[in-house]
């Protein structure tokens, strides 16, 4: 297939350009009014205290939804959440036939089944380094390292050139599980030409370089066999390789595994999905291993970010059914502290600390832990077998896509665009531009419902948050004379003993019976406009007495 005249082949992230989660990637091909999409990876990101209620946070595939008969199919980099987490939310608006490495598959079916999607999809399980033809893409899959099993890079080959989205990686000389990073492809795909690079921009801050699996194996071992009484260790589950380390440590040590959280068991049976855990003595339940002496049992745990429903939150909460851990025991943090998780991650330590548990971090015990995302060096190395004509970073806040755009330049890359979610980026033909914006952001995962992040609903919790309601509610007659009432109650407010100047509401109640008298007779026959003069004085009273302007609500009812 040859290009035609009119012909452009253009890059859009909806998700993950100046943020590190959220992947959503498209790449068009074709000319402006007649493109074809294929999509790269559909995550998630997740809430904080600026989201109250809300723990899961999705790209806005809006765009793409308009476009959905032109999207040829969705590739699936690798099963983290961040790259896989809104296909049960979002396939059902994009409907595009899925491609993804039996891993991937596995976890990705869960999700979709999850969410009642899975019977309607169609998933194609593509072999490691395989290939796939969609449309004008020819997409294959390049093994890399990482965290997670499975980790692919992609070779996007279009008849305007040659794209290769990174995904996460790292090069990992030893990764213990799964295949050391396919060079000789990516050199391969640097001799034939690369016209643009879409790399992963994590770790741009961080010189030299990630560190291998093999290497915290051997600490980890080390360290175990230093310890008597219980052991958990926390890391993520979808590492798998370091659940294996922690595996073999047990192993070596004499203890037993036992699997705590939902999260590693899924994990786990992932792994065996794929053959992973073939040399793996089975794992005891959590009755028998409490059963075990303390020097028998090792615990692995999900809740290393300080995650309030996890294992560990519930262990260090002595409130976990069957798992207990203090004076003489011993808790590994065997990951990163994500940031936004320092403060939840502090509490737990000083929460275990005060059980009589000793703890063990990346900070004293360097080597405990490595990154899945490529340091400076790496990154370097990929640049040089790769040699792209343009660069974009991707997989990272703004800080980190300007930092990477500087090193790509010092690596004798001739153009380089940094976008952000929205931008549409022309690769092909002429120079690298951004041509055009497209609607781009964020949905939340209220409850069972999707909210667009302009709504309401999060700006009246942050209100509610910091200073409470008050809601007054006035009976009126058919003349606007007042049949009872006012009442005035709060929430979350200060208690009766707390507030100086008597009962709070009583004086809010006494002005807001002022505040319907002084209305004229007319005016009173409106509810909206007594409501909202209601509204008015209470909260001028409120600050007045209290010193704060809580959310108000005013109901006026008539008999
Ligand atoms: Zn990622
Ligand atoms: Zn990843």
């Amino acid at each position: 297939m040859s290009a035609r005249p009119d012909d452009e082949l253009v890059f859009l992230p909806l998700g993950g350009s100046n943020e590190i989660g959220m992947n959503f990637n498209c790449y068009g091909y074709g000319p402006a009014d007649d493109r074809k999409w294929i999509i790269v990876d559909v995550g998630v990101t997740f809430g904080d205290q600026t989201t109250p209620g809300v723990d899961i946070i999705l790209p806005d595939p809006a765009f793409m939804e308009q476009h959905a008969e032109d999207i040829l199919g969705i590739v699936l980099t690798h099963a983290h959440e961040d790259h896989i987490g809104a296909m049960g939310w979002l396939w059902p608006r994009l409907r595009a036939p899925i491609y993804a490495t039996a891993f991937t598959a596995f976890l990705l079916r869960e999700k979709m089944r999850e969410r009642g999607c899975l019977d309607e999809a169609d998933i194609t399980e593509v072999p490691l380094g395989g290939a796939v033809t969609i449309g004008p893409f020819e997409v294959g899959l390049i093994t890399l390292t990482h965290s997670i099993p499975e980790p692919n890079g992609l070779s996007i080959k279009t008849p305007l050139g040659t794209v290769l989205h990174t995904g996460d990686w790292k090069i990992d000389p030893d990764p213990i599980l799964g295949a050391v990073t396919d060079q000789d492809a990516i050199r391969r795909l640097g001799d034939e030409g690369v016209l643009a690079m879409v790399c992963d921009s994590t770790n741009v801050f961080v010189d030299g370089e990630a560190g291998s699996e093999a290497d915290v194996r051997e600490r980890m071992n080390a360290l175990v066999a230093t310890l008597k009484g219980r052991v958990a260790i926390a890391c993520f589950a979808s590492n798998v390789a370091r659940m294996h380390t922690a595996i073999h440590a047990a192993q070596a040590n004499g203890r037993q595994v036992c699997l705590v959280g939902r999260s590693m068991l899924r994990m786990a049976a992932a792994a065996a999905s794929v053959g992973l855990f073939k040399d793996v003595a089975p794992f005891v339940t959590e009755q028998v291993a409490a059963g075990l002496p303390h020097d028998q049992v090792l615990y692995l745990c999900t809740g290393s970010q300080g995650e309030p429903r996890a294992a560990l939150a519930r262990i260090a909460d002595g409130a976990h059914p069957h798992v207990r851990l203090g004076p003489g025991d011993h808790c590994v943090f065997s990951s990163r502290v994500i940031p936004g998780n320092e403060v939840p991650i502090r509490n737990l330590q000083n929460r275990l600390a005060d059980r009589g548990v000793r703890l063990y971090t990346d900070r004293d015990h360097p080597g405990i832990h490595v990154s899945g995302h490529p340091c400076r060096d790496e990154l370097k190395t990929m640049y040089q077998w790769v040699r792209p004509r343009i660069a974009i970073p991707t997989h990272g806040e703004r800080r980190h896509l300007l930092e990477h755009v500087a090193l790509a330049r010092d690596m004798q890359v001739a153009e380089t665009v940094a976008p952000r979610n929205g931008d549409m980026v022309r690769l092909a033909p002429g120079r690298a531009e951004i041509i055009d914006e497209a609607p781009s952001g964020r949905l939340y995962v209220d409850g069972g419902m999707l909210t667009t992040e302009d709504g309401e609903a999060l700006r009246e919790r942050r209100h509610m948050a910091h200073s409470g309601v008050l809601s007054v509610c006035v009976v009126l007659d058919g003349h606007g004379r007042i049949a009872s009432g006012p009442q005035v109650r709060g929430v979350g407010l200060p208690s009766e003993e707390d507030y100086p100047l008597g009962e709070m509401l009583d004086d809010l109640a006494r002005i807001a019976e002022e505040t319907v008298q002084r209305l004229g007779g007319r005016d009173r026959e409106d509810d909206e406009l007594v409501e909202q003069a209601l509204m008015r004085s209470i909260k001028k009273a409120s600050q007045r007495l209290w010193g704060r302007r809580p959310i108000v609500e005013a109901t006026v009812l008539r008999v």
